[in-house]
């Protein structure tokens, strides 16, 4: 029941990003050229070799000059939106402060920040309201997970926040480096192979982050010391949405990671990879809060919670494809079936 409202805000989240485009060309030129850029202006050189353009633009926050070439404008374009999002999060910090700072310190501070709110503030919301407001009609008695098991996620997510930050800042400086194939307007590849691409893009990161889960769970190491920990919450009601992000920072970063290695083979819009972030940010809260859900072929809570009951099942992002490809589905009417059965065989 919820999953279907998710799909239809992440669809038009997609199509905000389509459409952002002549948006973001308004507002990150004009109010990214009055935002003065704190500490991104420095040192920016743009010479490529065989264009004769000098080694750095300094009034960077100004329109380009038109003897760019795109890929250059591009590099200004990510800098500006970068620079735009740091004056936003970032504007509280003595100025002094942030022009001593360099651009990927910026982003790691103002992504630490981001996701800190985005979690306290959704993971709230949502637990007020699954939980206390709505918790007798959609929980049996005794099946709300205790203040002490969230209190405790809430302490796990806090101390790697800041080591996850580290994986989007990573991206940035990638990105305002041109290293990636990212894309900064739908303009420079067009509408149609905006979407081939965007699918492209999901399609392999669905798939990675199916593995990466999944070795995380059968390389020994990997889950004794890292994976182990999110998966203390192995019963229905201890998980939360305050779980969502209630894991050892290095396999947060390890199931994260295909959003980042893809950018460099898949052409990707800067924002809506952004909004990608974003929304996973949402899902990871949505999957662990017990609720029964299960929209196929997305992957609802109630799968992840068989994930977590059963160990070696379910281990998808978004969707269910994956696990079907590799003989790891298991959907919720087959585990309550399971379920049934053994309570019979225990019976007899
Ligand atoms: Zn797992
Ligand atoms: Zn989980």
């Amino acid at each position: 029941m919820r999953a279907g409202p998710l799909v239809v805000a992440l669809l038009a989240a997609t199509a905000v990003a389509i459409y952002a485009s002549p948006l973001t060309d308004v507002l990150v030129w004009k109010l990214g050229s009055r935002g003065d850029g704190l500490g991104r202006g420095e040192g920016l050189d743009l010479t490529v070799s065989g264009t004769g353009i000098p080694g750095s633009v300094e009034a960077w926050g100004t329109p380009a000059p038109a003897s760019l070439t795109r890929r250059q404008e591009q590099l200004l374009e990510f800098r500006e939106e970068n620079a735009f999002k740091d004056n936003l999060a970032l504007f509280w910090l003595p100025n002094e402060w942030r022009a001593a700072m360099p651009p990927y310190v910026q982003s790691w501070l103002r992504n630490w920040i981001m996701v800190a709110i985005l979690y306290y503030v959704l993971g709230g919301v949502w637990v007020y309201y699954t939980y206390y407001a709505f918790g007798s009609q959609l929980f049996k008695p005794g099946e709300i997970p205790s203040l002490g098991a969230q209190l405790e996620q809430m302490k796990v997510a806090s101390i790697s926040m800041p080591l996850y930050a580290m994986l989007p800042a990573f991206n940035e400086f990638a990105i305002e480096k041109g290293w990636t194939r990212t894309y900064s307007r739908v303009s420079d590849v067009g509408l149609p192979m905006y979407v081939v691409y965007f699918f492209t893009y999901m399609l392999s990161v669905e798939f990675f982050v199916y593995w990466a889960h999944r070795l995380l769970h059968e390389i020994k190491p990997g889950y004794k010391w890292l994976h182990y920990i999110h998966h203390k919450y192995n019963k229905e009601h201890t998980l939360s949405p305050f779980a969502g992000l209630a894991f050892h920072p290095i396999d947060g970063m390890l199931q994260a990671c295909p959003y980042t290695f893809m950018l460099w083979f898949v052409p990707m819009h800067l924002l809506t990879h952004e909004l990608l972030l974003f929304a996973t940010g949402i899902w990871t809260n949505n999957i662990h809060d017990n609720i029964d859900g299960k929209v196929p072929p997305v992957m609802g809570a109630y799968y992840h919670t068989i994930h977590h009951t059963m160990y070696n099942k379910n281990y998808g992002h978004y969707f269910t494809f994956v696990d079907r490809l590799f003989g790891t589905l298991l959907t919720p009417e087959d585990y309550r079936a399971m379920i049934a059965e053994r309570k019979v065989a225990k019976e007899t």
